[in-house]
C-alpha cells in the first residue's frame, strides 16, 4: 500500500514540477534562460514525468499566453467563470489544445513564438501508442504492488493517466475562483493557499497575474512558493539564469 501511495505522490510532484518549471515558468514566460542542453534535458524530463498525459510546450505556451492576455474574459481559453463545472471547462481546453497541436487553429502570431521546440521528441511523446505504453506501465506497477484484496487502490489509476490535465484543471478552476487577492487587476484570479504545498506555487494565480515575469509566485513574506528555492539553487549552480529576480 505504501509503495502505491509513494508512487502516486512522486508521480504527482515530478509531473507538476515539469509543468510549473519547464512548461509554465520557462516555456510560456521565459522567467529564466538555459542552454540548449538543459532545455533538452528538462524537455525529456517533462516527457518521462508526464508520460501518458504529456503536454506539448508550444500548445501550452500559446494557450497560457492567451490566458494572461484575456484573463477571465470570453477569449480566455479556460476561465471557470464561463462554465458550470470543471469538466466542461477542461473539455473546451482540450479542444483548443488539440486545435493548436494539430495546427487546425491558427493562433495570434504574438503568442506563437519563443517556446521550447524539439519536433522528434514531440512526435514520439504525443504518439498515441507511446501514451498507451506509459498507461500500461502504470497498470503493471499497480498489478505488482497493490496488496491482495485492496482492489479499491486501482481507483487511483486514472490520476496517473490524466496527470497533466488534472493539474491544469485544479489550477485553472480553483486559482480563479477560491481564495484571497493581493492585487486587483480587473480579472478574477486568486491565491488559493498561503503555503502552496499542493500545486507547487501554481495556486498563487493572483500574484502571478500581477507579476507575470517574476519567478517567485509568492509576493508576501508569509506566502511560500515551494519551487522558488529550487529555481534559486538551479540559478546558483548555473543550470538556469533568472531574468528578473523574484
Ligand atoms: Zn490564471
Ligand atoms: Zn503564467
Amino acid at each position: 500500500m505504501l509503495i502505491i501511495f509513494s508512487f502516486l505522490i512522486i508521480h504527482w510532484y515530478l509531473s507538476l514540477f515539469s509543468q510549473t518549471f519547464f512548461l509554465h515558468r520557462y516555456g510560456a514566460h521565459k522567467m529564466f534562460t538555459m542552454s540548449k542542453f538543459w532545455e533538452r534535458f528538462f524537455h525529456l524530463f517533462t516527457w518521462v514525468t508526464q508520460g501518458s498525459s504529456y503536454l506539448n510546450p508550444r500548445a501550452y505556451a500559446i494557450m497560457h499566453r492567451m490566458h494572461h492576455a484575456y484573463s477571465d474574459t470570453d477569449k480566455d481559453p479556460h476561465s471557470p467563470h464561463f462554465f458550470k463545472e470543471v469538466f466542461s471547462m477542461m473539455w473546451k481546453t482540450k479542444v483548443i489544445y488539440n486545435g493548436f497541436t494539430l495546427r487546425k487553429i491558427k493562433p495570434d502570431s504574438r503568442f506563437d513564438k519563443n517556446y521550447p521546440v524539439w519536433p522528434s521528441l514531440d512526435r514520439i511523446a504525443a504518439f498515441n501508442p507511446t501514451r498507451l505504453f506509459f498507461g500500461l506501465l502504470y497498470i503493471l506497477f499497480y498489478i505488482k504492488f497493490v496488496p491482495d484484496g485492496m482492489w479499491w487502490m486501482y481507483a487511483f489509476l486514472p490520476i496517473h493517466f490524466l496527470m497533466g490535465p488534472i493539474h491544469g484543471a485544479i489550477v485553472n478552476w480553483a486559482g480563479h475562483k477560491y481564495g484571497y487577492r493581493n492585487y486587483n487587476d480587473g480579472d478574477k484570479s486568486r491565491n488559493t493557499l498561503i503555503i502552496d504545498f499542493l500545486m507547487m506555487g501554481e495556486l498563487f494565480q493572483n500574484n502571478h497575474h500581477h507579476y507575470a515575469a517574476r519567478s517567485n509566485f509568492a509576493t508576501k513574506w508569509w506566502e511560500v512558493d515551494p519551487v522558488y528555492p529550487v529555481i534559486l539553487v538551479l540559478n546558483k549552480v548555473r543550470v538556469i539564469r533568472i531574468r528578473k529576480e523574484g
